[in-house]
């Protein structure tokens, strides 16, 4: 159809995808956004998003943004007709969210992802599934290599374990073609939750930072733009029913990220330390090995410079 050129004039790794009719799920949001833009143009992409407000905001024109709920099963036949591939996003994306609807959020991370893989039987789309490090709780060890014990604490990773084995398994069952994504923390334009996102928004605003704890917690943060290259990668591949991490293998304390966060706003800010959280998780990175080896992706922005294009965008 017109405005398919993704050959000449699109972004890295969406050529693949020119006579492709793509679904994104959770499109609205913060990853699927990113997704999206980067789709766009060159490929027919749809939304699929419950979200009441600001639908729209920021998905190109030509995107078909449709309002409705993966677990409704009339919703969903009607976002996935035609559909060749499936990037699955949409979830009850926070821990606390979860937590406040264990039963709701359980449904639609669980429940929605095996009825995306199981629509994906009748018409034979690849379906790409977002899961999560939650899955693995607290790690024996890190980094975290894809066949370690998966032993999730949250709602949320309880949710985000059964879409993840789901997606490993349909093509066993039913021949679906499937792969499960598990997203470290993905930070970059337009995220509100998680740590780097507080800690920003707090030192624009000239807040103190508050760290839980000493500070000594690790994480890797992956950049959205890094997490984009990662979808479009897995829509690629021919490797099914299996798992692949996303994160950069590299683990930043806490203490190292206010640092960094103090950084980029002038004159400095106040950190402050506050208790320990319980349920937090200690230390977080990706073993990037599979990832690599499979699908041919490596994260590419470090952090300092991913927080240095979140300081200086237009949408942070
Ligand atoms: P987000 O909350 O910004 O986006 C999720 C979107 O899904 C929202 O637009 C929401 O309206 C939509 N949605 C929620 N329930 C729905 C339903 N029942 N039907 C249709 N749409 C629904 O989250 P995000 O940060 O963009 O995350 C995208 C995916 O990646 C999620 O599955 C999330 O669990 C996973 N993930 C994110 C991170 C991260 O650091 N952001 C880390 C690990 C995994």
């Amino acid at each position: 159809s017109a405005g398919r050129h993704a050959e000449e004039s699109s972004p890295e790794g969406t050529a693949d995808l020119a006579d492709a009719t793509v679904l994104v799920t959770g499109g609205a949001g913060f990853i699927g956004r990113q997704l999206v833009q980067t789709l766009s143009p060159g490929v027919e992409t749809r939304v699929l998003d419950s979200g009441t407000s600001d639908r729209r905001a920021g998905l190109p024109d030509e995107t078909a943004v449709l309002e409705g709920d993966v677990t409704n099963p009339a919703d969903l036949a009607a976002a996935m007709a035609g559909v060749d591939v499936v990037f699955h996003l949409a979830a009850y994306s926070s821990v606390p969210a979860t937590l406040d609807h264990p039963t709701r959020s359980l449904d639609v991370n669980a429940v929605g992802t095996a009825a995306v893989l199981d629509r994906a039987r009748t018409q034979d789309a690849r379906v790409v599934v977002a899961s999560s490090a939650a899955v693995y709780g607290r790690p024996a060890e890190t980094p975290i290599p894809e066949d370690a014990p998966l032993r999730p604490r949250s709602p949320y990773g309880v949710g985000k374990l059964a879409a993840d084995r789901y997606a490993r398994r349909y093509e066993d069952w039913y021949d679906v073609p499937a792969v499960a994504l598990r997203f470290f923390n993905v930070y970059g334009p337009g995220h509100r939750n998680g740590v780097l996102a507080t800690f920003l928004s707090r030192a624009r605003q000239g807040d103190p930072l508050v760290i839980h704890g000493d500070g000594s917690q690790t994480r890797d943060f992956v950049h959205v733009d890094d997490v984009v290259r990662a979808l479009l990668a897995a829509a690629r591949t021919d490797a099914t029913g299996e798992a692949f991490n996303v994160g950069t293998g590299e683990t930043t304390t806490v203490r190292e990220l206010a640092r960094l966060v103090q950084e980029t706003v002038p004159g400095g800010v106040d950190v402050l330390h506050d208790d320990p959280r319980p349920a937090d998780i200690e230390h977080s990175c990706a073993d990037v090995r599979k990832a690599r080896e499979q699908l041919g992706f490596e994260a590419e922005l470090e952090l300092e410079e991913g927080l240095q294009r979140l300081v200086d965008g237009p949408d942070s």
